[in-house]
Order: structure tokens, then sequence, then C-alpha cells
């Protein structure tokens, strides 16, 4: 993957500035905290530490337009709003979950066989299981 000259570089080639319509694309790139980082420290190759993009994403103010924008835009490479690849795939899936209003997946709570005849029990008046 060729790596532009700068991240603003970068943004600017792929950024679509009607796919954040709260705020312009122009509007938070201005802000971007990354705008002069080196652009390959936000697209480490695999096994490369993510550590220090996301150090420089943690005190950026427009993390959050960053960070939907790549959702938005399926942006597969790099760090964007501080979360990896692997990060906002899980993002948009929590997302495609959500929208379909399907539930989170929930623990499996087993109760004992023992415990449902307790309650049986009680509910009877009285215990005949040795329980008390
Ligand atoms: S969140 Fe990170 S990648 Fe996005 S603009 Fe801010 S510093 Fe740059």
């Amino acid at each position: 993957m060729t790596v532009p000259n700068s991240f603003l570089q970068l943004v600017h080639s792929v950024a679509d500035p009607d796919a954040t319509p709260s705020l312009s694309a122009s509007e938070w790139i201005a802000r971007a905290n990354c705008l002069g980082v080196d652009p390959a420290l936000f697209f480490p190759g695999q096994g490369e530490s993510t550590k220090e993009a996301k150090e420089v994403c943690t005190g950026c103010t427009v993390r959050v337009e960053c960070l939907e924008y790549a959702i938005e835009t399926g942006e597969r490479f790099g760090i964007w709003g501080g979360k990896s690849e692997r990060e906002r795939r899980r993002m948009r899936g929590d997302r495609r979950r959500a929208e379909r209003q399907l539930p989170a997946p929930t623990p499996l709570v087993v109760v004992p066989a023992t415990a449902i005849e307790h309650e049986q029990d009680e509910q009877r008046g009285g215990c005949d299981v040795g329980f008390h």
C-alpha cells in the first residue's frame, strides 16, 4: 500500500464530504490531532504495534467524527478514531445487529434441578427434601 505524504492528503483522497453530514470533512480534518504526523504510523504492517497511533488519537477532539467516517465509509485499513480495522469491524457488526434489533447474546444460566424442586416445595408450603 502506498502511504501518502501526509495524513491530511490521505483523508482528502478518500473523504467524501457528504459522508459526514453532521460535521463537514474539512471541519474535522482541520482539527485532526494527526496533522503533520507521519501517516505510516496509522497504517502499521501486520503484527506491528498500533499503540503510538492510538495515543495520538486519544487526545484528538474529532475522534468521534473520524471514527464515524471510517465506519460509515467501510474504511478497511489503518487506525481511525483510535480504532483498528478489527475493532471497527466488530463495531459495524454490533451496529448491524442493533439495526436488526437482535438481542445481544446473553450468558447461559444453569439452574440445578434440586433448586427448582426446592422452590416448588416452598410454594407448596413445605420442603421435604432435606434443605431445612
Ligand atoms: S482520531 Fe486519530 S486518526 Fe482520526 S483525526 Fe484524530 S488523530 Fe487523526
